[in-house]
């Protein structure tokens, strides 16, 4: 080969290994201060159930603000198909197998592995570093023990509940703290915390989520901040005030109207932070995403997950790609749609990029700003991939094809032609490929470190007085 011919093989060496990293600057110049983040997480919500994704019967006008100032993500996935192992891979950035968060945690006060390994940072820990105020409201999920509560893993204030849902009501949180829980579900019945201490709420869960919200944004405007506003609304049990079940007499299921009445209220909660972003001059310079942590249950909870099959707790799309959409004025283009596909953990990978600031572990997440603040044609996952430990499934998603592999078989689908997953293909060489790239990622994967909700029982003769434990640390 001449000099010539080396030359030109350099050169186009040079563009593939840096195509992404080019456009990667796009952004950066119109960005001159640290732009606040908020994530709102919304629990058990149908990926047809937001305007912004065609719901006719729910009226979402504030989320699909978020989508008409932004973009939506008709490709939007979570890192696991319920609420905890899902919550586990976003706040870290990580797929939560890397660290063996693998199941829907119980829940155990006394038990430090029962929640997010110490050995992990969580996305408040690393913007801490980056000088921002930070705050997690609404549903932890993540560890009750001491060690693993949100003023220990990196957020200054916290406002919610520990466990994996709550009551609405107020008058149905009659337990005064956790010394008087005596199973699984009776933390849905405690008073909630504010910081470390039980608090006498009198709104209605969602409303008193959304209040607390809006104070913290309105004592922090002067600074960066994180809020991590991660409503239980629509996740069982089905209660709604009369305000918002007034909104839908039209829908005649009763299950369904109440869902539809907690979707609202959410709704009104993400319409009270947008406008006071607004009041404030702060919209311009946060970054807001909105998404649910898993597909809708739909029987379960009245949830519609449109196209999609199935739902929450499998591998199929009904369980893992969710209503996903993201606003930040001065960068991202307005009212767009992204169809490639992008996952929750590139959320954190994307805040600590603007932050400015490094985490100490390898994340697996990508900051996605640079694919839709502009005409990239990059990919930003090649592959994506799912692990559901007990049941020995998993997913595969490259380009347009998928391999879900769930119950004794996998199968492959052109998920872009058939969203549904219901026209299996028969092309055993792309089978085997997909399959082994999964083997291959699993390599990297923990074994999972806590008995799960599967195993209440098998928990509860291994740990004697569970529950027995006092409030104060
Ligand atoms: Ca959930």
């Amino acid at each position: 080969m001449n000099i010539k011919g080396i030359l030109l093989i350099f050169v186009l060496l040079l563009f593939i290994g840096c195509g992404n990293k080019l456009h990667q600057r796009d952004d950066v110049a119109k960005v001159d201060k640290k732009p606040n983040i908020i994530i709102v997480l919304a629990d058990d919500l149908g990926y047809n159930d937001v305007g912004f994704n065609g719901s006719t019967d729910i009226k979402t006008p504030n989320i699909d603000k978020i989508a008409n100032n932004g973009v939506v993500f008709t490709n939007g996935y979570v890192s696991y198909a319920v609420c905890g192992p899902s919550r586990a891979g976003l706040m870290t950035g990580r797929c939560q197998d890397r660290f063996g968060f693998s199941r829907n945690p119980l829940f155990a006060p006394k038990d430090s592995t029962q929640g997010l390994p110490l050995s992990e940072e969580t996305l408040a820990t690393v913007l801490k570093r980056g000088g921002y105020r930070t705050m997690a409201i609404g549903k932890w999920h993540l560890g009750a023990h001491p060690s693993q509560r949100p003023l220990n893993r990196g957020f200054d204030e916290f406002f919610g509940f520990l466990s994996g849902g709550h009551h609405y009501f107020p008058e149905k949180w009659d337990l005064n703290d956790i010394s008087e829980v005596k199973s699984q579900y009776d933390p849905y019945r405690t008073k909630l915390l504010k910081n470390n201490d039980r608090i006498e709420e009198t709104e209605y869960l969602t409303d008193a989520l959304s209040r607390e919200a809006v104070s913290f944004i309105e004592s922090n405007k002067e600074q960066p901040f994180f809020l991590y506003l991660a409503y239980n609304a629509p996740h069982t049990p089905l209660q709604a005030t009369q305000k918002y079940l007034d909104r839908y007499e039209n829908i005649e299921d009763t299950k369904r109207r109440t869902y539809a009445a907690m979707v609202s209220a959410m709704d009104d909660g993400v319409g009270r932070v947008l406008n006071t972003l607004e009041k404030l001059n702060l919209d311009r310079n946060t970054i807001v995403f909105f998404l649910s942590d898993n597909g809708g249950p739909e029987p379960h909870n009245a949830s519609d997950n449109g196209l999609l099959r199935e739902g929450k707790g499998t591998l199929y799309d009904g369980g893992i790609r969710v209503p996903f959409a993201v606003q930040w004025p001065t960068v991202i283009p307005k009212g767009e749609k992204y169809d490639r596909p992008i996952i929750s953990l590139d959320i954190f990978a994307t805040a600590i990029h603007y932050a400015g600031v490094n985490p100490k572990k390898t994340l697996d997440g990508i900051n996605i700003i640079p694919y839709i603040s502009s005409n990239n044609e990059g990919i930003p996952h090649e592959f994506l991939f799912w692990r559901m430990f007990d049941k020995k499934a998993f997913a595969v998603r490259n380009g347009n094809m998928k391999v879900t592999k769930w119950d004794i078989k996998s199968e492959l689908f052109n998920i872009t032609n058939d969203i549904g997953e219901e026209n299996s293909l028969e092309d055993a060489f792309t089978l085997q490929q997909l399959e082994s790239s999964y083997y291959n990622w699993n390599t990297k994967n923990s074994n999972p470190v806590f008995l799960g909700l599967s195993q209440n029982d098998e928990y509860n003769k291994a740990h004697s007085n569970r529950f027995a434990e006092v409030e104060k640390y």
